[in-house]
């Protein structure tokens, strides 16, 4: 094995030192490092891998670029008692994000519901953590988000949505909130561009080569091909509505317009993502919600208890929470070799 396709082992403070100084060297000032090094952390910990070190390329191509600016400083704006608004300045999600949840929480607490529109935003990481920040203060969270025009609606050939994510947390009695995150197409692009990297087929339905005709490469979808909603006509018109959420609602782009100005860095385009907070205290008229909830949960494992099979969304991550701090984390050596190189 050459030294580059052997993986390296961290501990979790060595990946956020890494990250963070690769940020530092790059452009970014403390509090935008510390930002998106906690995140990147964070995604090594739950080992979602193709939201972890993996994206630290591509800040680093956006902040050498121009496009994104790593010392960007979040201005917040209170235009209704529901809603607040936070401005990015062109910076990234992490730090913007940090800068409008204590604001989102309060105003969720005091309204019942609040939304929070995040701007002028390079988003290149999971949502899952900004749900589950929410579950933990007791709100129940939706969060989506638009990318660039990487695949076609239902029907069509011709790319016109993002992988447009949508993530869900609910707050559990005594346990981590359960959070689903995922992708509206079939497959989220870093896995895509993983598979590439790796020399995987991925399976059919994920998209569609040059020629439109389906493929199970990665890299005939990656390079001319498409990608395609999960479902059909339903994931399609889920794409849709994160276009419209993320875009219209909150005065930002669509992921087409985005594309038609992004400088295909390799790092996030500029556009929005919108959260949705909701305070399950204010609205089941005092009824055991959460213990309603844990009903549902129950219910649902016990429809897999012979095969095992059914598990609950975010299990996967937390397990690898447990463990992570304690073994650390194994990462391409590829990917850590270029992350130093990049750090100069
Ligand atoms: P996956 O398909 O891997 O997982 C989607 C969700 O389903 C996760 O919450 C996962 O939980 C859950 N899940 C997976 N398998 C099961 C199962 N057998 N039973 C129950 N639940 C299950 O995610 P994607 O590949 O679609 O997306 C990956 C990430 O990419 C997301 O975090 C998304 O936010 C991100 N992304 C970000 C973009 C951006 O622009 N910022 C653009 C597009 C995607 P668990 O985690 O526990 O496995």
């Amino acid at each position: 094995m050459t030294e580059a396709a052997r993986p390296k082992h961290l501990s979790l403070g060595e990946v956020h030192d890494l990250a963070f100084n690769c940020l530092i060297a790059n452009g970014c000032d403390d509090a935008n490092a510390q930002a998106i090094a906690d995140n990147l952390t964070a995604a090594e910990r739950d080992r979602s891998e193709s939201h972890g070190l993996f994206r630290l390329p591509g800040y680093v191509a956006s902040l050498r670029s121009g496009k994104a600016d790593g010392k960007a400083q979040p201005r917040i704006e209170d235009t209704a008692p529901g809603v607040v608004r936070v401005d990015a300045m062109g910076g990234f999600a992490p730090l913007a994000l940090a800068v409008g949840r204590k604001p989102l929480v309060a105003k969720a607490r005091a309204q019942g519901v609040a939304a929070l529109a995040l701007v002028g935003v390079h988003h290149f990481a999971a949502l899952w953590p900004e749900v589950e920040a929410l579950a933990r203060d007791g709100l129940v969270a939706f969060a989506c988000t638009s990318t660039l025009p990487f695949a076609a609606p239902a029907g069509s050939a011709k790319p016109l949505f993002g992988t447009d994510p949508v993530a869900f947390a609910w707050p559990r009695m005594g346990g981590h909130p359960v959070v689903f995150d995922m992708a509206t197409t079939s497959m989220a692009r870093g896995e895509v561009m993983i598979a590439a990297r790796e020399g995987h087929d991925v399976p059919l339905g994920v998209g569609l080569d040059a020629e439109g005709q389906p493929t199970r490469d990665p890299k005939a979808i990656l390079e001319g091909g498409v990608m395609l909603p999960f479902g059909g006509y339903k994931g399609s018109a889920i794409s849709m509505m994160v276009e419209l959420l993320a875009g219209a609602l909150i005065g930002e782009v669509f992921s087409f317009q985005a594309g038609e100005v992004d400088n295909r860095d390799g790092g996030p385009t500029r556009g929005g993502e919108f959260i949705l907070a909701i305070d399950p205290a204010r609205t089941s008229g005092g009824a055991d919600w959460l213990g309603q909830g844990e009903a549902l949960f129950h219910k649902m494992l016990e429809t897999g208890a012979t095969s095992g099979a059914v598990r609950l969304p975010g299990d996967r991550r937390y397990g690898n929470r447990d463990k992570t701090p304690r073994d650390g984390v194994a990462i391409p050596g590829a990917l850590y070799d270029k992350i130093v190189g990049l750090t100069g």
